[in-house]
């Protein structure tokens, strides 16, 4: 039976892996096939770079602004990186989730942690990106086209320590075949959204059979 938006509760859906293994690329991909998938925007401190637009690239706000929230509960995760901080306010994933659409984070597995240890810990769905080996996922960093070699060199030093934490996630993928990654994760999804927690209007249909059945004898 196909549930309606407002019958199911959205889904927080954790993306991680090493940089270059291809998160961006296929957060893309799920927006495409469904775009009551959105991504949660972060809050962050630091100030925008040129062309960054505020409300869609990141929430640009003063320290104490942001300190406030995290003292408030209003951030589902937050860290401090390079002298600024960066978190995902919570308010805009509640109103989504009970609206029944998807938010898609694409956080280190630090942030994945406090999701997931968070009070919508139980409505979270995590996945780890794996690349095929660590020659390829150079190449894929060296093939993005967006980073100097320093860059490049810090990625993959930092690369292990991330994906050091696979075994913490709901689901790993190895992301060898694109298209067959994307398949598993539309998978992954389509299932979870079937979840008995998701589904909070299960109580009332049930009722409504008890009834009918009851209503035959
Ligand atoms: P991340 O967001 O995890 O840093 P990207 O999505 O930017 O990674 O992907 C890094 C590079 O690898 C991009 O150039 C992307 O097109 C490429 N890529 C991603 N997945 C695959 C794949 N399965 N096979 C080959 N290339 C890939």
């Amino acid at each position: 039976m196909a549930h309606s938006k407002a019958q199911r509760r959205g889904l927080l859906i954790i993306l991680s892996s090493p940089s270059g293994a291809g998160k961006s690329t296929l957060a893309k991909r799920l927006r495409a096939w469904d775009n009551d998938i959105s991504f949660s925007v972060s809050a962050t401190t630091r100030k925008p770079r040129p062309g960054e637009v505020d409300g869609q690239d990141y929430h640009f706000v003063t320290v104490e602004s942001f300190k406030q929230d995290v003292a408030n509960g209003d951030m589902l995760e937050h860290a401090h990186v390079f002298g600024n901080f960066y978190g995902s306010p919570k308010g805009p994933v509640q109103t989504a989730i009970n609206e029944g659409r998807d938010v898609l984070f694409d956080i280190d597995w630090q942030g994945a942690q406090q999701i997931t240890n968070s009070d919508l810990g139980k409505h979270t769905l995590s996945i780890f990106l794996l690349p095929p080996s660590i020659t390829e996922l150079r190449r894929r960093l060296e093939s993005r086209g967006q980073d100097d070699a320093e860059t490049i060199s810090r990625r993959m030093q930092k690369s292990w320590d991330e994906i050091s934490h696979w075994g913490s996630y709901d689901h790993v993928l190895i992301n060898e075949d694109l298209d067959e990654t994307e398949e598993a994760l539309k998978t992954i999804i389509t299932a979870t959204r079937l979840r008995r927690i998701q589904q909070p209007s299960l109580i009332e249909h049930a009722r409504t059979l008890q009834q009918e059945f009851e209503d035959l004898s």
